[in-house]
């Protein structure tokens, strides 16, 4: 154990948070003297487009960071570069007795930490790293026979039972900031400064702040959290929390969520709410055992599926003009807005794969890259039940209706009008499936191919060479 006379380095990465953060905790009262820091690393950054929201959010959420700090004496010391290189050279320049930081579960997170450790090994500084980002991670949750969960009820029913005060309870860095290192404020890069431009995430009208995080879990534990399990489907309705990109920067503690949904009133709402929790920290845990899926499927038997990958479809899809207008409809909510309703991700994902007939891994990236609240392990996880090729999925011959689901989850085509304006003046009930109604909706001024495009596929002849596709493979 480090000496309490010693410095230490805080590293934050995906926790920009002061309250309930377990290694800014432990730096804190273990060590003392604790210097924070954050590097916008190169490695992610270079490829990335020079406008990009979750950059704005990132950036936003360590301004934030870093004013919070000032305010208390200290500084949030940030650096541009090569992350490893950063680190070693930072602990070295404040002589550090240790390196403390959260765990990552991303492959290549893991692999830049054992380079960071290696690196600080050289100087004998210790990285320090602990669970902070889920509920359970790694091994905590296990079959009787010490294996990983591969289907998630029996893994959301020990989560449940284990979900107890220790597992949820705060740590309690927020107490301890005045073991902050006292620090003279140096200014904070702008955007520009390092390479990107606004993308418009003021729009979002998303406040990056440990308080906006917190705000948005009040309103939503205040307002929504009892209706969960019944408004949570209907994507016109504000009927989930839209945390998850707080969720993915860690601007609010996953073990706050869970403490709040435990403390709401008990009923179905906040119960399917944990839930959702629950598969967070499944998706977490099988990317952690399983890396392989982040560029394969789990299911190794479709490796070689015989997908269409149709350019000119995919780029219909990707700019929300396949002709169906729920799927229209959420591209564009997910092009202008960055995020997408949990219900609709589902819809478009099984749009692409089993209508379109392209690899999910197409749409998988292209989430990856418009998503604020991206996130490589529910993104992998949620795309592979979609395509059947995941862990405990929908099996392949099980494929969404668009039409019966835009009829069943957006019945007034509130938010199919709210995103296709040019379908605003329509009858809702011609809008789940407009080229089965094209003479009526030319009476209400949409003229299919001319106002709204005609549909690019037709879903039955598509889900039949999809059940095609699938049985080949398992045939093979
Ligand atoms: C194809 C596909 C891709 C997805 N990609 C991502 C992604 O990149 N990042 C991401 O955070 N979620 C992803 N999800 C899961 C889910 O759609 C989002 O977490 C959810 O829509 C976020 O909205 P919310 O915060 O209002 O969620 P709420 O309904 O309020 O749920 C609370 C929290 O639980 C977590 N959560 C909810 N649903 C899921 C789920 N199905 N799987 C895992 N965690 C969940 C999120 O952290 C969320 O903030 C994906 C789902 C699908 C089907």
């Amino acid at each position: 154990m480090p000496s309490t006379s010693a410095r230490a380095l805080f590293w934050f990465r995906r926790d920009l948070r002061l309250d309930d953060n377990h290694a800014l905790a432990r730096a804190l009262t273990e060590v003392g003297d604790v210097v924070p820091v954050f590097i916008f690393d190169r490695n992610i950054l270079d490829p990335l487009p020079r406008q990009d929201r979750r950059v704005e959010f990132i950036h936003a959420a360590v301004a934030s960071l870093k004013a919070r700090l000032q305010e208390l004496g200290s500084d949030l010391i940030v650096r541009h570069g090569d992350a490893v290189t950063w680190i070693a050279r930072l602990a070295g320049e404040h002589k550090v007795s240790a390196v403390y930081t959260n765990e990552d579960y991303e492959p290549d997170a893991i692999a830049r930490d054992v380079l960071a450790a290696r690196a600080l090994g050289v100087r004998d500084i210790p990285l320090r790293t602990f669970k902070d980002t889920v509920i359970f991670a790694r091994a905590e949750v296990m079959t009787g026979q010490k294996k990983p969960y591969t289907v998630f009820t029996p893994y959301k029913k020990q989560w449940r039972e284990r979900l107890g005060h220790d597992a949820v309870a705060a740590h309690p860095s927020a107490d301890h900031l005045d073991k902050l290192a006292k620090l003279p404020e140096s200014p904070m890069p702008s955007l520009e400064k390092l390479g990107f431009e606004p993308a418009g995430l003021a729009e979002t009208k998303i406040d990056a702040s440990e308080a906006g995080a917190q705000a948005a879990l009040e309103r939503f534990v205040d307002r929504a959290i009892v209706r969960y399990h019944e408004d949570r489907d209907f994507p016109a309705l504000p009927g989930t929390s839209r945390l998850s990109v707080h969720n993915r920067f860690g601007t609010v503690s996953i073990r706050a969520l869970a403490r709040a949904a435990l403390a709401a009133p008990k009923g179905e709402g906040a119960e399917t709410w944990l839930s959702e929790l629950a598969w967070r920290d499944f998706y977490f845990q099988l990317l952690y055992h399983y890396p392989d899926v982040a560029t394969q499927p789990f299911k190794t038997e479709y490796t070689d599926i015989a997908w269409q990958n149709d350019p000119e479809l995919f780029a219909a899809w990707c700019e929300g003009r396949t002709g169906y207008p729920i799927v229209d409809a959420a591209m564009i909510q997910l092009n202008t807005s960055g995020f997408m309703h949990n219900r609709l991700r589902m819809i478009v994902a099984s749009f692409l794969t089993k209508d379109l007939l392209v690899d999910y891994r197409w749409g998988e990236a292209y989430f990856a890259k418009q998503l604020l609240d991206f996130d490589q392990a529910p993104n992998n996880g949620g795309w592979q039940w979609a395509a059947s090729t995941g862990c405990d999925a929908q099996p392949y011959f099980r494929i969404f209706n668009p039409s019966r689901q835009s009829e069943r989850f957006d019945p007034d085509a509130k938010f199919i009008k709210h995103y296709l304006p040019a379908l605003a003046k329509a009858d809702a009930k011609l809008l789940h499936a407009p080229w089965e109604n094209s003479s009526k909706l030319a009476a209400s001024g949409v003229k299919l191919g001319v106002d709204y495009p005609r549909p690019v596929v037709d879903h039955a002849t598509q889900r039949d060479a999809c059940l095609v596709m699938f049985k080949k493979i398992r045939e093979t």
